[in-house]
């Protein structure tokens, strides 16, 4: 049996090698002409790291990666509002989560494929008859394979051609990250802190991912849109971020404006089905997520290593397409509606209902923590 994928992100890779692990055939096929080495960075959870661990890769993603002690939500004083323990998250699930720079982490599941990944190719079109499937290109050519894994993110055009699906929900928010060349000082390379500003969705956080590395993200809410040049997009970040106390100051110091990537968020109203016929979504395709439980690549990496298990055991595809709808599609719809909800509440206007928000969460009783780290980090597999 040969699979088509279409998308050559986290997702589209991480399927590709759990689909050799399982003696399946496959191409691949990137839009982007290459890859480049350039991005920010990404904090990997611990229930990916199951999946990367039982593919082979933790060791060398976590040679490559940085190591953290401990993440932090704190407010633009320093208080600290929530922890969580990178050791518990180990002693308890098995993994610890891992910061690596989207380039590094790219780069690592390239060389783990059999097949290259064949980039400059767009598809344009998707073709079904009883023999097999045939994905068409912009550059005229085409592919044909059993079934096609739709891994083409948010914007899927194969969704949105063969499920019909077009619910993007703009969350409010804009976000500009960079990874930045910087060493923090020890102290700071084994912990990050997302710091809440006092109201209007501003946050922001720093994270070593590497040597000389220093991935830096900010949001704030703004209409959908809203224009910001490079330098004015550093202007906002450098006036929002003056009053954060701690290493913030020097890190902001740092960044480049042209080296800052925009991205408006959005995610896509669950739907009813990832499948139809030989296709299947997968990743940001079939659940695209607002990045506030920084779960979206994570949850891409469990379907990967779900839909190759379920393909693995099964000569019959549909049967292989429902068995992974079935084991993952609630988990992923309550990380994208938990994850839209904590949009909202970061988002409250002024420092009045800034301040009854930090209190919530700084009061959360323990066990309620315990129970969302329980659902996060505990993927069944
Ligand atoms: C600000 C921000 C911060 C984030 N932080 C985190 C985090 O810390 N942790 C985390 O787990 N997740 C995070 N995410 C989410 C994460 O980036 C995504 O969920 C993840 O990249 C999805 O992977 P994917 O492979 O499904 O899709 P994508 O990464 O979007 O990859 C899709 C690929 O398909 C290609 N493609 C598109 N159309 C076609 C076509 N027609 N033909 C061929 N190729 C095509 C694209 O070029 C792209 O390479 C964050 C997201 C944002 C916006």
């Amino acid at each position: 049996m040969k699979a088509l994928i279409i998308g050559g992100g986290i997702g589209g890779l991480t399927t590709a090698i759990a689909l050799q692990q399982k003696g399946w055939t496959y191409e691949i096929f990137e839009a982007a002409p290459e890859y480049k080495a350039v991005g920010a960075g990404i904090l990997l959870g611990a229930n990916a790291m199951k999946v990367y661990e039982r593919l082979g890769l933790t060791k060398v993603l976590e040679e490559r990666g940085g190591h953290l002690e401990q993440l932090y939500i704190k407010n633009y004083k320093g208080r600290i509002l929530q922890t969580i323990d990178n050791n518990m998250l180990e002693q308890c699930y098995g993994n610890r989560s891992l910061p690596i720079h989207r380039a590094t982490l790219q780069a690592t599941l390239l060389e783990f494929l059999q097949q290259p990944v064949q980039t400059g190719k767009k598809c344009i079109a998707v073709a079904e008859s009883s023999q097999g499937v045939i994905a068409r290109f912009e550059d005229g050519s085409e592919a044909q394979g059993d079934i096609l894994i739709a891994a083409d993110g948010i914007r899927s055009a194969i969704r949105e051609s063969h499920i019909g699906s077009k619910g993007y929900r703009y969350s409010g928010q804009v976000c500009w990250r960079t990874t930045i060349t910087m060493n923090l000082p020890k102290a700071e390379q084994v912990t990050t802190a997302e710091v809440w500003g006092s109201g209007n969705g501003v946050r922001a956080s720093y994270i070593h991912v590497g040597e000389n590395q220093v991935y830096f993200w900010f949001t704030k809410r703004l209409p959908e849109g809203a224009h910001f040049s490079p330098e004015e997009a550093l202007a906002l970040i450098r006036q929002e971020l003056a009053p954060f106390s701690g290493y913030m100051k020097e890190v902001v110091a740092n960044i480049k404006a042209a080296h800052l990537i925009r991205s408006d968020l959005y995610d896509l109203a669950p739907i009813s089905g990832w499948h139809r016929g030989r296709v299947v979504l997968l990743g940001d395709a079939a659940h695209a997520t607002t990045p506030n439980l920084g779960q979206g690549a994570s949850q891409a990496i469990e379907d990967a290593y779900v839909l190759a298990d379920c393909l693995g055991g099964n000569n019959n595809y549909e049967t292989a397409f429902r068995q992974y709808e079935s084991r993952r599609i609630l988990r992923a719809h309550k990380i994208v509606n938990t994850s839209w909800q904590m949009a909202q509440l970061t988002n409250w206007k002024g420092s009045i209902a800034a301040g009854i928000r930090n209190f919530l969460v700084r009061s959360m009783p323990a066990s309620t923590t315990k129970k969302q780290l329980d659902f996060l980090y505990q993927a069944d597999l």
